[in-house]
């Protein structure tokens, strides 16, 4: 059975870290005790727009920061996804934390809520890396965080990195890898720092305040993240995230398949039966018109197929298990090796690419050049 998947997005933030691109706006200011009733009106609209009664497999709850939000906030929204989708009895049901909002006591009433699984943002655990980073929160802060998710009886703990930030060395990324292998999660992501536009950091880098490693050092960095991460026992499934087995992120997975998931909340995006569907970004005209008509839609499109074939192949490239040949031709009526051969044949030759009888996948040469593999594929 394919999964099938609800994105909740909660906006808020005590404040905007420098490199966040994400729709994450700074908690003061804002009306989040009005996000709750709001978000529940659009699951029910959600629900009754989609009719669909194929079992939920995995729910997320990203920002933003969801824990800047009351436990009982998640646990009314999260009740509200069980009223009104089919929610599978062994759903992976993924809650991100940010070690700096969590109290005592929040992981307990997230667990009888429901939640079984932990995403903690460390990023790192060097003081002036997460000063720089702008992070809410000291490195004691997270093993404190992931400790208190333990004791809980949560078994799915992840821990969120990022590397190749300005000025770090190899030392610098080795130190917050061994602290974070240390805490012994059963997965970790580590992400390499990108400048996006419209960012601090990208303003910073812009006008020279802020250099940004060049790429022979950030492959030193990810080269060192794969040793790192193999021999701690955790495996590569993804480009950028690590699993003990069994522990792979299902949600993740599904979006990395370009498979079905209905996001929820402002700013929002899903992917529903080839629509691609986006909320309104603002919490504010989120929360406003959500109350009155149940759904704050911002534009929906259906794309076409070459899109969407784009799409499936920049995603599931990302997997260490790469694109599964027989869900492809099922899916778009064509077979991989015809809609690509040109591609393939060259990439293939220049060892960038595996294929046998049943996938597609990223040869380990190829791991390193993945962007320039996947914009072979691109329309
Ligand atoms: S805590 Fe996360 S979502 Fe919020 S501003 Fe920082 S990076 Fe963005």
């Amino acid at each position: 059975m394919k999964a099938f998947s609800l994105y909740l997005h909660i906006p808020y933030c005590e404040r905007k870290c420098g490199y966040c691109d994400f729709n994450s706006h700074a908690i003061k200011g804002e009306q989040p005790e009005d996000y709750p009733a709001a978000i529940l009106k659009e699951i029910e609209w959600a629900a009754k727009n989609t009719q669909s009664k194929q079992e939920v497999s995995t729910i997320f709850f990203g920002g933003g920061t969801p824990t800047s939000l009351p436990a009982d906030d998640l646990a009314n929204i999260l009740d509200g996804c069980f009223r009104f989708f089919n929610i599978a009895a062994n759903a992976e049901i993924t809650v991100e934390a940010n070690p700096g909002t969590i109290t005592p006591g929040y992981f307990e009433q997230v667990k009888s809520a429901g939640f079984n699984r932990v995403s903690v943002g460390a990023q790192s655990f060097i003081p002036h890396e997460l000063e720089l980073l702008e992070r809410i929160h000291g490195p004691e802060a997270i093993g404190r965080t992931v400790e208190q998710a333990k004791n809980e009886g949560f078994d799915n703990v992840s821990v969120d990195l990022m590397f190749a930030l300005p000025n770090q060395t190899l030392e610098d990324w080795d130190y917050s890898l061994k602290q974070a292998i240390q805490l012994n999660p059963n997965h970790i992501s580590a992400y390499n720092l990108t400048f996006e536009p419209k960012t601090a950091f990208y303003s910073y880098m812009e006008s020279g305040k802020m250099t940004p490693p060049n790429d022979e050092r950030q492959l030193t960095l990810f080269k060192h993240t794969l040793k790192s991460m193999a021999e701690a026992g955790y495996d590569q499934y993804e480009i950028s995230n690590f699993a003990k087995p069994g522990k792979e992120c299902r949600h993740n997975i599904n979006y990395w398949n370009n498979g079905n998931y209905i996001g929820l909340g402002a700013g929002a995006s899903g992917y529903w039966n080839g629509k691609r569907r986006k909320n309104i970004n603002s919490p504010v005209k989120y929360i406003e018109q959500t109350l009155k008509t149940g759904q704050a839609v911002d534009f929906e499109e259906s794309p076409d197929q070459a899109t969407s074939i784009g799409e499936t192949m920049m995603l599931g490239l990302r997997l260490s298990d790469g694109i599964n040949l027989g869900d492809f031709e099922n899916r778009y009526g064509v077979s991989l090796s015809e809609q690509f051969s040109k591609q393939l044949k060259y990439l293939k030759s220049e060892d960038l690419i595996e294929m046998n009888d049943s996938h597609i996948r990223l040869s380990k040469k190829g791991f390193f050049l993945a962007d320039s593999v996947i914009l072979e594929f691109m329309p």
